[in-house]
């Protein structure tokens, strides 16, 4: 049994120890663009999850001790294989998880293999500085920890996969990698590359499966060493509590609800077109600044041009180069969105854009929305909708809207538009989040540290930071 999109044939089993293995269990994966079946996944059990992380733990010594040039230069040729398949892997990404073709062609899949490329690199510039104190010599090196879990959302989920399993890889580790249920295609392709770029049987694992069933069972597997996550904070709740019993240490990329600042000094064309961007890939995107928070002067206006600029985007097919949103993933999720906005509705939060489905297009589109002045209090405010709902509030002072960026427990990023260089340092400064963007939005370095505070995360991955997080940072003293 193959599944088959555009001519790519995706193998729907899981791919343990350098072989395809089957469960009796399946699942289905539904395209979000017209919520018809792609196929059927073998799903796993925890005798499967065990299987996987046997074979992780088998290969780990060996992997561990090879030679970072040759663990490099497997990294590279995983890149190279992806370069070659760009096509192919935009397409079944796109059937399977809504998001538009063009971005996957020409952002997403070329980054895909970048992460591989980077940590490669990464891995061959660690330093491994000795020094001297008296007769004593101190050398530190990393080892990888052992086996590494992986664990990931459907919103980007090759990239977000990569930008875990490239680093474990380069520093050691073997891998369990278990995709989302709702976009699971595009794993399995990575599978093939593991094979055929000759990365060692064992070292990467793939298995599919629910959340519940499958992800519950590696995260509390006595043989992880390190558990990297990426999605929602109930989740990461019940992942961190599994965790706990064999003291595993956790990397955590969880939600956001992070602030959009438009000072009146800001280049208003370009706050507003930064601004329209937020609604980017369906508004599923963590980083997304769903809070935009304008400097009273220039409130009527930003939000005049705002809406003419919004009312001009584009829904529908994410496979039409002209398409600028596609639809929400699943039909569970369109309704948890709709509920979103039903229930500020309801409390009296008025809505100027959108707030429902797109009627013409029907199925999982829903429009780009906006809501005026939440209260802060609001479930709107507080709580990450992971779709295309924005709200807009005003402040009057530069410490109102450090009040009000900060008013919520997430901190992952904040975007500051200002033309006052010193205020976008202080804002920097003030603004609790692990990334903020000065007059620019998304630029992301693989060098950059990455992570949240408060509850969009625990830890940084990026540069060292990753090889930090899997790998065992050892001092080694020596007497001369
Ligand atoms: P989710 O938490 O429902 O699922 C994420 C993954 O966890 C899936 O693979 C799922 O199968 C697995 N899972 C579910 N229950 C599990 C359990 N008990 N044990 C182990 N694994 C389990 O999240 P989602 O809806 O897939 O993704 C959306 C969320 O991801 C949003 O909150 C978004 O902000 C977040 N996200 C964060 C970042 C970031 O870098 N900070 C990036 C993208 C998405």
């Amino acid at each position: 049994m193959t599944i088959t999109i555009n001519q790519t044939s995706i193998d729907p089993r899981h791919f343990i120890g350098g072989k395809r293995v089957d469960s009796a269990q399946r699942f289905v994966t539904i395209s979000p663009i017209d919520e018809q079946p792609l196929g059927e996944l073998a799903a796993a059990d925890a005798t499967t999850i065990d299987q996987a992380v046997q074979a992780a733990g088998k290969a780990h010594p060996v992997w561990k001790n090879t030679a970072p040039e040759k663990r490099a230069a497997l990294l590279n040729r995983v890149a190279e294989l992806i370069e070659g398949r760009i096509a192919a892997l935009a397409a079944v990404e796109t059937a399977d998880n809504g998001a538009l073709l063009r971005s996957h062609l020409r952002g997403v899949m070329p980054r895909v293999a970048h992460n591989f490329r980077f940590f490669a690199e990464q891995l061959l510039q660690l330093g491994q500085p000795d020094f001297t104190t008296g007769h004593h010599r101190h050398h530190i090196t990393w080892q990888g920890s052992g086996v590494a879990a992986i664990i990931t959302p459907w919103n980007a989920p090759l990239m977000l996969a990569t930008w875990r399993i490239a680093p474990a890889l380069a520093a050691g580790c073997s891998v369990v990698f278990k995709p989302p249920e709702w976009a699971p295609l595009t794993a399995s392709l990575l599978a093939d590359v593991m094979a055929e770029a000759g990365i060692p049987p064992g070292v990467f694992n793939l298995v599919q499966g629910m959340g519940s069933e499958a992800g519950a069972a590696l995260v509390s597997h006595p043989g992880i060493r390190r558990i990297a996550f990426t999605g929602s904070v109930p989740t990461a709740r019940l992942i961190a509590a599994a965790a706990a019993p064999n003291l595993v240490p956790l990397s955590f990329e969880l939600g956001g609800k992070s602030p959009f600042i438009i000072f009146a000094d800001a280049d208003l064309e370009r706050a507003v077109a930064l601004a329209v961007g937020q609604y980017d890939n369906a508004g599923q995107v963590c980083l997304a600044g769903t809070r935009i928070l304008v400097e009273k002067s220039i409130r009527e206006e930003f939000l005049a041009r705002f809406l003419a600029k919004a009312r001009d985007l584009k829904q529908g097919d994410p496979r039409d180069p002209a398409t600028d949103i596609g639809p929400q993933i699943s039909r569970a999720h369109f309704t948890r969105v709709q509920g979103f906005v039903d229930r500020a509705k309801q409390d009296g939060i008025k809505t100027v854009l959108g707030g429902g489905p797109n009627g013409e297009l029907g199925g999982l589109y829903f429009k780009p929305t906006l809501l005026l002045d939440p209260p802060a209090t609001s479930e709107i405010w507080q709580n990450e909708v992971f779709g295309p709902v924005l709200t807009l509030s005003e402040f009057e002072t530069e410490a109102e809207a450090i009040a009000l960026a900060n008013d919520t427990h997430y901190g992952l990023a904040a975007v500051v538009l200002t033309a006052n260089p010193a205020r976008a340092e202080r804002m920097s400064q003030a603004v609790s989040a692990g990334l903020v963007w000065n007059n620019c939005f998304f630029v992301r370095d693989l060098r950059q540290p990455f992570g949240g505070n408060g509850l969009s995360g625990i830890g940084r991955e990026g540069g060292h930071w990753s090889f930090d997080f899997y790998a065992d940072v050892k001092c080694s003293v020596f007497a001369e």
